[in-house]
């Protein structure tokens, strides 16, 4: 017997697995793709979130469900609005790096209630300016699958 308290060991884990050891493979668009395609996009893609970004992969947005629906719902022509009018930008994603552990990435689901976070690397921009390169995504779905692997003893 380790002499820890129980749960104490669970919390350790899940301390030390990081968001690299459990991302998923990000879906993403570009800022001028049509909500109409961006839905046909997410059916195809199986997910229920997607990144915007620019050239690079960089980060410019996420574009949900409910945005998706929300706009369907306006009346507007969904075949020609880019999805850029309608997500939600950036400064204001949250987002997770690699490193982070997935409890604190948890927390942030959890504290912003959001379902998915980019998982993202800081490269140099212009002037210095950082930008963030879209290198993975995090959601209830990663939380979920760790969650049954925990449980059956893996890790
Ligand atoms: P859904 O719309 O499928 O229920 P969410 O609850 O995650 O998905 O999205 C709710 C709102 O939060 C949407 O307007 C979406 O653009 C925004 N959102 C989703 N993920 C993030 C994120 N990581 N950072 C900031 N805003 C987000």
């Amino acid at each position: 017997y380790s002499g820890k308290k129980p749960g104490q060991e669970l919390a350790e884990k899940l301390h030390q697995i990081t968001i690299n050891d459990i991302k998923s493979v990000p879906v993403v668009v570009s800022e001028q793709c049509t909500v109409y395609d961006a839905v046909v996009t997410m059916f195809i893609e199986d997910v229920g979130t997607m990144f915007v970004v620019r050239e690079g992969g960089l980060l410019e947005g996420v574009i949900s469900r409910k945005d998706l629906l929300k706009t369907t719902l306006g009346g507007q022509d969904i075949h020609k609005l880019p999805v850029g009018v309608i997500m939600t930008r950036m400064p204001n994603v949250v987002y997770v790096e690699s490193d982070a552990s997935v409890l604190e990435a948890a927390r942030k689901l959890i504290t912003h209630e959001v379902d998915a976070l980019p998982v993202v690397r800081q490269v140099k921009g212009k002037d210095d300016h950082k930008d963030l390169e879209v290198v993975g995504r995090f959601s209830k779905t990663n939380v979920t699958r760790l969650f049954v692997e925990l449980g059956e003893g893996a890790y």
